[in-house]
């Protein structure tokens, strides 16, 4: 071996040491914590489905509306988180856990999480988080590089200025959309003569005052619902988040969004922002970023990349140009709580141009004045933990070529795993990997040979039992609790773009090795047997 490949091979190691748990210390939240991060089995096992009228069980524990009236020991109190949530809840961190982007946490994100938890600072302002400020905006600093890579004269520039800012620290990607396309609004909007501004005026008389009949937001049929509820909430209307269609790969159609952009534009309704999706939540896929760059310039409109989930991908050099074009975005969406392994409540958007966040800018008296550093003028949240700590800790600890391995790991297992879907003759790969993430469904070989003969009346009817049967897999394995794959429904291209019910995979647990991927397979084999209607029904059909 050669000292670079020992040492790529000591850091691999060292990657998969920080998801493993060491020994807990003999206490209640010792044994907690050891709950938390090593309960791997029956993570949903004895799962209730939850009735119209009767409680389930854990409802039943959860009950009482009155108020304690009587102190409890905290050792005590202790014993019962133990007993009635801890063990009651959801083991994401299970290696055979692969059916949703909440995954494992390394290790070190315990105690330094009790840090960041301890020092209690409010990000609003620079009086309530001091160096928790610089910090932020630091790594907002990194996470802008990241996307834009622009020079060390540009960060030395921004970084620190206070009426500028790189990016915005917020709870997820649905606040982060939601501050993109406030930004992207208010822009639009904006001081014009006498008048002066949506945020001020709204949303009313600012269309009167450009002239529009309406606004418009698209994105392909992928997109996130958080879009819907950034429409929502800005005023523009969730019938106004226009879905464009995708093509077989689960790309939006650039000729249909061309299309519906003039169409709207001879309607006389402003396009407020092209959305391009940077790893689908369903399927992983990455629309045409560069092409979707031209479109929004030709439309002179906003341009959104929701990275929320595929946006780490940048960190990986080999993988990276699966985002090209992400650089000439306007603004890009990235959850740190999803592939960079930092605990919920960590999403951020960054800006490439610093000076457009002006457009959001709100003061206050006792806060925010004017030409001060406090991170609140130019976010959506007002109090905010010093979250942004976990991300500089990992960033840091974990470093660009260890998120690159993580990254690479992720992309090849799926790659794998895919290989393993179509060689086996009773799987059918149903949407190809592009990140981590894939789907697919079980169907025995004599009826998918049936189905590439069959079409219309009879073909809808096989899926449609296909369907239920894929339901009753994918319930009795999260039953029996000892894997997890998620299910959601897609349009397929080869069915006539037929609505199909698949089993969603995403491989993000570094832990996840290859013999628990076999055993997935197998156990949906066996699942699959076990149904006394929909398998025998398809069976007999001919
Ligand atoms: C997860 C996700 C979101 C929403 O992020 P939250 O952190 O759940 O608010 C938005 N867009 C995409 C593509 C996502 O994957």
């Amino acid at each position: 071996m050669t000292a670079t490949k020992r040492t790529a091979q000591a850091t691999r190691e060292s990657l998969h040491r920080i998801f493993t748990i060491p020994e807990a210390p003999n206490s209640t939240i010792g044994r907690i914590e050891q709950q938390i991060s090593q309960n791997l089995m029956g993570f949903l096992g004895n799962h209730i489905a939850a009735s119209e009228n009767a409680l389930t069980d854990i409802e039943q524990d959860f009950s009482q509306a009155s108020i304690p009236e009587t102190p409890m020991f905290v050792s005590d109190h202790m014993q019962h988180l133990l007993d009635k949530l801890v063990s009651q809840s959801v083991h994401t961190s299970s290696p055979s856990f692969i059916g949703h982007m909440t995954s494992a946490l390394p290790y070190f994100i315990l105690p330094l999480s009790k840090l960041m938890v301890g020092l209690n600072q409010n990000l609003v302002k620079v009086e309530t988080s001091k160096a928790f400020t610089p910090m932020e905006r630091q790594v907002l600093g990194m996470m802008h590089n990241l996307v834009y890579q622009q020079n060390d004269k540009f960060y030395g520039q921004w970084l620190h200025s206070a009426a500028h800012s790189l990016g915005a620290f917020c709870s997820g990607g649905t606040v982060a959309n939601i501050t993109a396309l406030w930004v992207a609004r208010n822009n639009l909007l904006k001081e014009n003569g006498e008048f002066k501004g949506i945020a001020r005026e709204g949303l009313f008389k600012a269309l009167n005052h450009y002239g529009y009949n309406g606004l418009a937001i698209l994105v392909s049929k992928r997109g996130h619902y958080s879009l819907k509820k950034a429409a929502d909430v800005l005023g523009i209307g969730q019938d106004n988040v226009i879905a464009i269609d995708t093509d077989e790969h689960q790309k939006i159609d650039c000729k249909k969004l061309i299309e519906k952009c003039q169409q709207l534009s001879a309607q006389n309704i402003k396009i407020l922002s092209i959305v391009g999706v940077a790893g689908t939540t369903e399927t992983g896929n990455v629309d045409p970023l560069n092409q979707l760059a031209d479109i929004a310039e030709q439309f002179s409109c906003h341009f959104h990349v929701d990275a929320a989930w595929g946006g780490a991908t940048l960190f990986s050099n080999k993988y990276r140009y699966l985002l090209k074009g992400i650089e000439r975005a306007d603004s890009v969406t990235i959850d740190a709580h999803k592939q960079m392994y930092v605990p919920m409540g960590a999403g951020l958007v960054v800006f490439k141009d610093p000076a457009s966040v002006a457009a959001i800018e709100h003061h206050a008296e006792y806060i925010l004045r004017k030409g001060s550093k406090d991170l609140g003028s130019h976010t959506l949240e007002g109090s905010r933990s010093g979250m942004a700590m976990l991300v500089y800790s990992s960033l840091h600890i974990i470093s660009r070529p260890g998120y690159e391995m993580l990254i690479n790991d992720g992309i090849e297992k799926a790659q794998y795993f895919a290989k393993l879907i179509n060689q086996h003759p009773d799987f059918e790969l149903m949407s190809e990997p592009e990140l981590c993430l894939l789907t697919y469904r079980y169907v025995p070989e004599k009826i998918q040979r049936l189905l590439a003969n069959t079409n219309g009346e009879q073909q809808a009817e096989i899926n449609h039992l296909l369907d239920k049967l894929t339901q009753f897999i994918q319930k009795r394995q999260r039953e029996n609790g000892k894997s997890f794959v998620s299910r959601t429904r897609i349009e397929v291209a080869r069915y006539g773009g037929a609505k199909i019910l698949v089993f969603r995979v995403v491989l993000a647990n570094p832990l996840t090795h290859k013999a628990i991927l076999s055993d997935v397979l197998e156990e949906q084999i066996t699942l699959a047997q076990e149904s006394e209607t929909f398998l025998p029904k398809l069976l007999v059909i001919q």
